[in-house]
C-alpha cells in the first residue's frame, strides 16, 4: 500500500451565497514538499486556503489528511490535528505584545507551560528581531516583523501542515528576500508548506510542485522547475505587463523575466549513489571497465599499443580479474606525450584542460571533456555532502585557482552543493581573517598547514569569538594526528575533513573522510582502487599498505588504465560505522618514489638537481631539509650545497642569493640556502640520501 497524501483535495466546490467560487478543485501535498499555490488576485486561492483550514464549508468534495476525512472540521480541530495558518494581512493582535501573540499559538492545544516556553524559545532563535521585541506591543511592528510574528504564532502549534496566505504581500522587496530565506529554512527543516502567492516567480522558485488557479479552477500543475520555463506558460501566465493582460501584469511585474532557480534543496537532494549493495557497486564497476577499456583501445592510439602488447581487446574483459591482465600506466607516460597524453577523444569535445603543479616543462596536462567535468563537480559536491556542507554554509577557499584543479574543483563543488563560495584563493592570510570575521565563513578549505597557520594567526591576534568556521576540508598534502589536533583546537573545536584526489584523476574531491574520521571514503561508482607492491607490482590483499593504483570509469577524455598515483595507502575492508556504502581506504602515508610534497607543491629532487647544476660555482652534492615549525606550523625547506672545488669562499653570498632567486623562479617557491665547503657533506656508493623530511614525526594514520 502507498503512503496516503498529507493532505489530498478531492473535487471541492464552493460558494458564496449564489456565486460558485471553486469549481471542483482537485490537489495534493506530500510530506516534506513545499506547494505553491499561484493565480491572480480573485483566482479562488484564498477560498481553497478557507476551505482546508475550516474557515468556510465547502460546498461539495472532500478534504482528506493522511487519509482521513476531515471535509467540514472546525479550525480548531484542524490545528488539533496538524494545521496552521499565517492569514493575509497577518492579522496580529497589535495591543498584544509579541510574547503574548505568540501564546496565541498554542490556545487551541493542550500544551504544558515548559513546552510553551521550549517552542516559543525555538522561534526567538529562528527570528531574532522578534526576540529583540518579545515585549513590544505588536502592533508596532514593522510589516516584515509582523510577518516573522504571524509566522512565529503558526510555528507555535508544530504544525505538519503550514499554510502561508501571500506572505510577501505589501512588503519591500528586501523584507520579501528575509521572509523567503525564512521560508526556505522551514522548508530545509522538514516542514510541509502550501504557500499561496501573487508573486509567481517567488512562490514557484521556493517550491518542489505549484498549482495554478484560475477563475475557481486549477488550469496547471508541475514541477515548479518546470512551470518556471515552460515558455507558452511564462507568456500566458506569468508574462510581462501588457495593457491586454492587466491580470498578469502583476505577475509579470514580480520579476520573471529575470528569475533564477534558488539553491538546491539539500534536504531532499543527495549526490550519493544508491547502491543496495556490493555486488550492484561491483556490477556497475565492470561495465565501466569494459567501456573504459572500449573506449581507450578505440579512441587512444597510446592506450591501443599498449593493450594489443599486453594482448587484452575490449571484447575479453569479463571480470574483474580482467583488471589484473592490463599494463600499468605512469606519470612518464604522460611525460612523454605532453601536451595531450591519454587523450582518447577528438580535440572539439575538450573543453577544458588542467596541469599539475610541479616540475618546469614536465606538467602533466589533462584534458576534459563537459561531462567529465560534469562528474568530477557532481563528485566534488558529494565530498561536501559527506562533510555535512549544506546552502548555509559560507566556505572561505584557500587552494589555488587557474591552471591547476584545486580552485575549480573547490569552487565549483561548493556551487553545486549550494552553499555560498567565498574564493579568497592561497596565501594571503590577512585578507583570509577579514573575509572569515566580515562574512562569517564557516567552512575553510586549504592545505593542512595554511590551516595551521590560519589557526595560529587566530590565536595570536586574539579574534577566535569573531571566528565562525566549524569545518576544515583540507587536502594536498600529509597531516599528522598532532597537527589535527592542533587545527582543531585553535579553530574552536571544529571538524577536519581530508580530501584526497590527483590531477590526473580529475582533480581533488576523488575521496574524503567521512564524520566517523576514521577513514577515506573514495568514489567507487567513478574508479577502480587497486593496492600494488610497488617493488614487485603485483596486487596486494584489503588492509595491506602499497601504492594506489587506478583505473577509471566513465572518464572521457583522458582515461585512466591502471594508473601508478605513487600515493601509499591501503584498503580497508568493511563497512564503515557510518553506513555508506561507499567503499574506503586509509589517509595517504607518502610517496613510493621520492616527490616531495612542499606547501602544496610536488617537487621533484632531480629538478633541484638541474637548477643547482646550471649555477656556476655550486658543487655536485646538496641535501634538501624540510623542517616545520612547531608553533607556526609553517614548512621550510632548506638547502645545503658544496661549493665547487676551488670556488672562493667569498663568492658565497652571491651564489646563496643565485640559489634562491632561481629556485624561486622555476618552482615559485621559497627556500633557505646554506653553503658549505667542498668535500664536507657525505659520500656513498649508492645512490646518496639527499632528501631529510623532519615534518612529520608521529603516526599519520
Ligand atoms: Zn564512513
Amino acid at each position: 500500500m502507498t503512503q496516503p497524501h498529507l493532505l489530498s483535495i478531492d473535487h471541492l466546490t464552493a460558494h458564496y451565497g449564489a456565486a460558485q467560487a471553486l469549481f471542483g478543485v482537485d490537489l495534493t501535498i506530500d510530506p516534506g514538499e513545499t506547494v505553491a499555490l499561484v493565480g491572480a488576485n480573485g483566482a479562488g486561492k484564498t477560498t481553497l486556503l478557507k476551505c482546508i483550514m475550516g474557515l468556510m464549508k465547502p460546498s461539495a468534495g472532500e478534504v482528506f489528511l493522511e487519509g482521513h476525512d476531515v471535509t467540514g472540521n472546525s479550525p480548531v480541530q484542524m490545528v488539533r490535528q496538524g494545521l496552521a495558518l499565517t492569514p493575509e494581512g497577518r492579522e496580529v493582535f497589535p495591543h498584544l505584545t509579541v510574547a503574548e501573540n505568540l501564546q496565541m499559538g498554542t490556545a487551541a492545544l493542550k500544551t504544558g507551560r515548559k513546552e510553551v516556553a521550549r517552542r516559543m524559545q525555538a522561534v526567538y532563535d529562528r527570528f531574532g528581531r522578534l526576540a529583540e521585541r518579545r515585549d513590544q506591543a505588536a502592533g508596532t511592528l514593522s510589516g516584515g516583523e509582523q510577518q516573522m510574528l504571524a509566522m512565529g504564532r503558526a510555528l507555535m502549534a508544530r504544525p505538519r501542515l503550514l499554510l502561508l496566505d501571500e506572505p510577501s504581500l505589501g512588503l519591500a522587496p528586501l523584507i520579501t528576500d528575509e521572509i523567503f530565506a525564512i521560508i526556505h529554512q522551514l522548508a530545509r527543516s522538514g516542514v510541509t508548506i502550501l504557500l499561496v502567492e501573487q508573486n509567481a516567480a517567488r512562490a514557484l522558485s521556493a517550491s518542489h510542485k505549484a498549482f495554478l488557479m484560475a477563475g475557481g479552477r486549477i488550469v496547471q500543475q508541475g514541477s515548479s522547475q518546470d512551470l518556471l520555463v515552460d515558455p507558452k506558460l511564462r507568456a500566458a501566465f506569468l508574462g510581462a505587463a501588457s495593457k491586454e493582460k492587466p491580470a498578469a501584469s502583476r505577475l509579470g511585474a514580480a520579476g520573471l523575466t529575470n528569475i533564477r532557480l534558488e539553491k538546491p534543496d539539500m534536504h531532499r537532494h543527495t549526490f550519493m549513489p544508491d547502491f543496495p549493495d556490493d555486488q550492484a557497486l561491483a556490477a556497475h564497476q565492470l561495465t565501466g571497465l569494459q567501456w573504459t577499456v572500449r573506449h581507450a583501445f578505440e579512441g587512444s592510439s597510446f592506450y591501443r599499443q599498449r593493450l594489443e602488447a599486453a594482448g587484452v581487446t575490449p571484447a575479453s574483459i569479463r571480470s574483474m580479474e580482467d583488471l589484473r591482465r592490463m599494463p600499468f600506466t605512469t606519470a612518464d607516460d604522460l611525460r612523454e606525450f605532453y601536451p595531450f597524453p591519454l587523450r582518447a577523444v577528438p580535440f572539439e569535445q575538450i573543453v577544458r584542460i588542467h596541469a599539475s603543479s610541479g616540475t618546469t616543462g614536465k606538467r602533466k596536462i589533462i584534458g576534459y571533456t563537459q561531462k567529465d567535468l560534469d562528474d568530477w563537480i557532481h563528485f566534488f559536491a558529494r565530498c561536501y555532502e559527506m562533510a555535512g556542507v549544506t546552502p548555509l554554509d559560507r566556505v572561505q577557499i584557500a587552494v589555488g585557482y587557474g591552471i591547476w584543479t584545486a580552485g575549480m574543483g573547490f569552487q565549483l563543488g561548493c556551487e553545486k552543493v549550494g552553499a555560498m563560495a567565498v574564493p579568497v584563493g592561497p596565501g594571503n592570510i590577512d585578507m583570509h581573517l577579514q573575509f572569515m570575521q566580515d562574512v562569517r565563513s564557516t567552512v575553510f578549505c586549504s592545505t593542512a598547514s595554511m590551516a595551521l597557520l590560519m589557526a595560529e594567526e587566530i590565536h595570536r591576534r586574539g579574534i577566535a569569538d569573531k571566528i565562525n568556521i566549524r569545518k576544515i576540508i583540507y587536502g594536498s598534502e600529509r597531516s599528522s594526528r598532532s597537527m589535527r589536533r592542533k587545527i582543531s583546537e585553535l579553530f574552536g573545536g571544529a571538524e577536519l575533513f581530508d580530501i584526497t584526489g590527483l590531477t590526473e584523476l580529475y582533480g581533488p574531491g576523488t575521496g574524503i573522510e567521512c564524520a566517523d574520521h576514521d577513514c577515506i571514503h573514495y568514489w567507487g561508482d567513478y574508479y577502480i582502487m587497486e593496492i600494488i607492491d610497488p617493488e614487485t607490482l603485483q596486487p596486494l590483499p584489503d588492509g595491506e599498505w602499497g601504492e594506489m593504483v587506478v583505473t577509471t570509469l566513465c572518464k572521457e577524455a583522458a582515461p585512466l588504465i591502471r594508473y601508478r598515483t605513487r600515493d601509499i595507502t591501503r584498503i580497508i575492508p568493511g563497512k564503515c560505522t557510518c553506513g555508506s556504502v561507499m567503499p574506503r581506504h586509509s589517509r595517504i602515508k607518502g610517496r613510493s618514489d621520492d616527490t616531495i610534497k612542499f606547501r602544496g607543491v610536488n617537487i621533484y629532487p632531480s629538478t633541484i638537481d638541474t637548477i643547482l647544476s646550471a649555477i656556476p660555482g655550486l658543487g655536485s652534492e646538496y641535501q634538501i631539509v624540510l623542517t616545520r615549525d612547531g608553533s607556526s606550523g609553517k614548512d621550510s625547506m632548506k638547502l645545503v650545497i658544496e661549493r665547487g672545488q676551488a670556488v672562493d669562499a667569498d663568492r658565497t653570498a652571491e651564489l646563496v642569493h643565485e640559489t634562491i632567486y632561481q629556485v624561486k623562479r622555476q618552482l615559485l617557491v621559497s627556500i633557505d640556502v646554506e653553503l658549505v665547503d667542498y668535500g664536507r657533506l657525505p659520500r656513498t656508493e649508492r645512490k646518496s640520501q639527499r632528501v631529510f623530511d623532519s615534518r612529520i614525526t608521529d603516526e599519520i594514520v
